[in-house]
């Protein structure tokens, strides 16, 4: 008995609902599965576009059997379902019986070829000892590639599952566990593309604490790490729903503001250069840490290139100019905002 250890393997049947009847008890019976029965090719093309099943089993004789097995060999984000092609045409089986096993070896690769992972030979008539202990053996077959699609199903979620927990690791920095710089070389120009394609506009904050080596030379390299980290917390928690926070490196960082305009990225800079320097970072009854940041804002532009490398280097030159002009402030295009120092900087 074929046992669904996940409980959640999925089978989609494309043939009749006969078809599925004179299928194997086990195949039938196994109410653990989800098993889901197509007869129609555009119907069944959407439903695995939408429920992507572990396995497929295909009744040959049905209009757009081979069609669909051609199709899925073409998907290649659908490589890991397993497809089965069982062979009910009458003719195919009226060879088979007539020629010698060469010919049916040849039958056999040439619906290989059209695409499925494996072929059986759908036999169901039991007429005569010998075919009872074909029909045996064959049964016997359809349970074991059962059997090898389920085990690659499994593989193929266990191998899913750990791709994921490796890239969380690899686009995560450690210390803040924000996005890393890998991240964002990731995402912005997949940003780009879709802002591009879309018509929408896509901003790009750069900013970086002041003065945060006096933290550190004063405080010690722990105080200064549990300050990143409570300095992120809260930028992540100021953040809007389409914003995305990077850690570039240090104490820099860059901001991903989706459907974000020029002027709307100047408020949101002007919004966290206000939050970060109106509450002090309280790190014990006896340590309270005023910092600032300096922002640069850009604008995605028709003249950007595709790997967003102008758009960063536009936003790091306004970071630059708003050091350069006393830092705590905002340099965007067309704008200069500088926040009056309300606070001495208290280390
Ligand atoms: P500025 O206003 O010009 O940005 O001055 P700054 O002191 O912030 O800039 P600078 O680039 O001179 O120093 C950045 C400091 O950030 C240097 C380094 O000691 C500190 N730093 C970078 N990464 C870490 C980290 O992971 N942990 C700690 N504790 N400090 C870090
Ligand atoms: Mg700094």
């Amino acid at each position: 008995m074929i046992k669904n250890e996940a409980m959640n393997i999925s089978i989609l049947v494309f043939g009749k609902n006969n078809f599925i009847a004179t299928l194997l008890d086990q195949i039938r019976d196994m109410a653990d599965f989800n098993i889901e029965v197509i007869d129609n090719f555009n119907q069944v093309v959407s439903w695995i576009e939408i429920t992507p099943p572990d396995i497929i089993l295909v009744q040959a004789s049905l209009d757009g059997s081979m069609e669909l097995c051609g199709w899925l060999k073409d998907q290649t984000k659908l490589s890991c379902i397993h497809c089965i092609l069982f062979d009910d045409r009458p003719g195919q089986l009226n060879d088979r019986n007539m020629y010698s096993w060469q010919r049916e070896l040849e039958m056999s690769a040439a619906a290989l070829e059209q695409g499925a992972d494996a072929y059986i030979w759908h036999i169901i008539e039991e007429r005569t000892d010998h075919s009872l202990a074909e029909l045996t053996a064959n049964n016997s077959l359809i349970l074991a590639q059962l059997i090898v699609g389920l085990r690659k199903a499994q593989k193929y979620r266990d191998l899913i599952r750990a791709n994921d927990v490796l890239s969380a690791i690899a686009f995560a920095d450690s210390l803040t566990e924000l996005n890393n710089r890998r991240a964002l070389e990731w995402d912005l120009p997949r940003q780009i593309q879709r802002a591009k394609i879309q018509k929408t506009s896509l901003s790009l904050i750069f900013l970086d604490i002041d003065h945060f080596k006096k933290v550190n030379d004063t405080h010690g390299h722990v105080v200064g790490d549990r300050l990143l980290q409570m300095f992120c917390k809260r930028l992540q928690k100021n953040l809007r729903c389409q914003d995305t926070a990077f850690r570039y490196g240090g104490d820099e960082f860059v901001l991903l503001l989706g459907n974000t305009t020029n002027d709307e990225a100047l408020v949101v800079a002007s919004r966290l250069n206000r939050i970060i320097s109106d509450e002090p970072f309280v790190l014990s009854n006896k340590l309270a840490i005023n910092i600032t940041i300096s922002l640069g804002a850009a604008c995605l532009s028709d003249q950007d290139d595709h790997q967003g490398e102008s758009l960063l280097h536009r936003a790091d030159q306004y970071l630059l100019q708003a050091k350069t002009a006393g830092r705590n402030q905002i340099i965007g295009s067309n704008y200069l905002s500088r926040v009056p120092h309300l606070k001495a900087i208290s280390y």
